[in-house]
């Protein structure tokens, strides 16, 4: 297998309070790129992690780059687009509470899938492609139908697939809608990682197992269902298992603990390990995250 992961999607800038009053802290997150920079820290060193996405031109699409080869995240395959800039969120803080505000709907990211040669280069040998439910919400029907198609030459080459469905219903025009794209999308994926409280509240799946048992029947060889503080489910073909979390002392903040999850999972079974001992892996990743401040928790 060819020793390279290669992640989807979007990447933002930041911007967290930092308890100064009206003071904010620039930094650089998305869920897609937090589980490249986990899977980073994750793999040996052989294997190389590449971010595939678009930005601007200006000095802040510069820094982001900067920030994602400093995390050791390639940028070859991040493209430039001259018109457009990165997108933004601020996050707000009242009585503890977090809220977020977005800045994403012109990003240059929503461009990267229109060129599908392009895409084609960045996924070649790759060993691992992992994309989420917000890459989909980010990209107009055309440009899903692109990915989808490179992500089946992707596989068709020896790749597999991983997809977060990672439901955003903001991001989309309706629910039916979501839910038509995620399923289509989770049907070209060997590798299924839902999270079961968003998968209920969408598609009404009444147990962890119902939600493994759809998105198997859509075509997923292996589904992992992450469920908060609760037990974890997996369906291998066919097999179903449960496995306990990690137990958490302090939850400091729970920003990132899905996709930090799907990196250490994925590390884990890239270099060989049992489902049991990646879901272990996932879920100890996962409470080194939720137990300090921050999306990406050296
Ligand atoms: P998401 O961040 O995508 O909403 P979940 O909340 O389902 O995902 O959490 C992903 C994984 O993170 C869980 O399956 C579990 O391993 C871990 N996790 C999340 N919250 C806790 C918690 N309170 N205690 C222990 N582990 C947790």
């Amino acid at each position: 297998m060819q020793r390279r992961f290669v992640s989807v999607g979007e990447c933002m800038v930041e911007m967290a309070p930092t308890g100064t009053a009206g003071t904010f802290a620039m930094g650089f997150a998305g869920d897609t790129f937090n589980t490249a920079w986990y899977a980073r820290r994750a793999l040996p060193d052989d294997w190389r992690v590449d971010y595939v996405s678009c930005v601007g031109t200006d000095p802040v699409s510069d820094r982001m780059l900067a920030f994602m080869e400093h995390g050791g995240v390639g940028t070859t395959h991040v493209a430039r687009i001259p018109d457009r800039t990165v997108g933004l969120y601020l996050i707000e803080l009242s009585d503890g509470e977090r809220s977020f505000v977005y800045w994403r709907g012109q990003s240059a990211a929503r461009l990267l899938a229109r060129d599908p040669a392009r895409l084609d280069a960045a996924l070649d040998g790759a060993g691992l492609v992992y994309f989420s439910g917000i890459t989909l919400a980010i990209l107009d029907a055309r440009d899903r139908a692109v990915l989808l198609e490179a992500l089946d030459r992707g596989r068709a080459a020896g790749a597999q697939v991983a997809f977060d469905p990672n439901l955003r219903p903001r991001l989309w025009r309706d629910l039916d809608a979501m839910r038509a794209a995620v399923t289509k999308a989770a049907a070209h994926a060997d590798i299924v990682l839902p999270s079961f409280d968003d998968e209920a509240a969408v598609f009404g799946d009444a147990s962890p197992e119902a939600t493994a048992r759809r998105y198997a029947a859509g075509g997923a060889k292996l589904v992992v269902v992450k469920n908060g503080p609760g037990e974890m489910l997996t369906l291998d073909a066919g097999t179903v298992a449960v496995h306990a979390p990690e137990r958490v002392a302090r939850v400091e903040d729970t920003t990132a603990a899905g996709d930090s999850f799907n990196a250490g999972f994925l590390a884990a079974r890239l270099g060989g390990a049992s489902l049991a001992n990646a879901v272990r892996e996932g879920a100890r990743t996962a409470a080194r995250v939720i137990g300090a401040r921050g999306a990406l928790v050296g």
